[in-house]
């Protein structure tokens, strides 16, 4: 799967200025739910996201809120398991709702639509953790993390893109005056 270009087909790899959750300045984003409001790619991504897995014996799959809502379900569906989401707590962590059930010795995979610090996805796995269940392996559609990510669990992704990024300080977008988007 080109994972690169299904997100420029749908209009969802962005060019410009941009601030990343990691501080850090690229000129380049890819903004997931754009590519994930499309049942018909998204549903592609989950099957194929889901074959990286299917060797394992999994009880359900678990993304953050909101952006890890929908990959969790196509990728749940796509392994025949339950699909659950965590959400953040107000406090820095993450927890999950009443009326999600998470039996203790639950088996799960946890999964991201971009992985740069892997900052989410780690208080998702805790989340799940603080329930009695184990964490098998972490999937993504995209590893932004150039292999620094470490989850202490078998990390996949369907691609891994290392695209530019920039302490403010040395941006040369910064240099160049153009206007820094937040995303
Ligand atoms: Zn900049």
């Amino acid at each position: 799967m080109d994972v690169l270009k299904l997100y420029q087909e749908t209009g969802a790899l962005l060019e410009g200025h941009f601030l990343l959750r990691s501080g850090r300045h690229s000129p380049r984003f890819l903004q997931s739910v754009t590519l994930l409001q499309h049942p018909f790619y998204a549903e592609a991504v989950g099957q194929a996201l889901g074959n990286l897995f299917e060797e394992l014996k999994l009880d359900f799959v678990i993304g953050p809120a909101m952006g890890g809502v929908v990959l969790a379900f196509v990728t749940a569906k796509a392994l025949g398991v339950r699909a659950l989401f965590a959400e953040k707590d107000g406090q820095g962590g993450m927890y999950i709702r009443e009326g999600l059930s998470v039996h203790p010795g639950e088996r799960f995979l946890a999964v991201e639509d971009v992985v740069t610090t892997g900052g989410s996805v780690q208080k998702t796995i805790q989340a799940a953790q603080a329930k009695g269940a184990h964490c098998l392996a972490v999937g993504a559609i995209v590893d932004r993390s150039g292999g620094r990510s470490e989850f202490g669990v078998p990390f996949r992704a369907l691609a891994q893109l290392d695209f530019p990024t920039y302490a403010p300080a040395s941006c040369p977008l910064c240099q160049r005056g153009l206007p820094l988007q937040e995303v």
